[in-house]
């Protein structure tokens, strides 16, 4: 078991990162933000190798379509 300690935001006290209630004044403490939320779950790899893909073969399908089509980067519809 991970025992780290953090300090109670209301009562400086150490208590343990995974406590809900402050064993000292008793408050709820703010959640603390889980591991999980890190991406280290690798599912979304395929879906970004898939869009690249895709947005790489458009690229290159828009291209071969139109191969003297002019560099337009201020295409902006004010
Ligand atoms: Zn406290």
């Amino acid at each position: 078991m991970d025992k780290k300690t953090q300090r109670c935001p209301y009562c400086q006290e150490a208590i343990y990162t995974n406590a809900i209630v402050c064993r000292y004044c008793r408050r709820d403490l703010p959640p603390n933000i889980p591991p999980a939320f890190r991406p280290k779950d690798p599912s979304w790899v395929p879906l970004l190798i898939g869009a690249a893909m895709v947005i790489g073969l458009g690229a290159i399908l828009r291209a071969g379509y139109n191969p003297e089509a002019p560099q337009d980067v201020t295409n902006t519809d004010d």
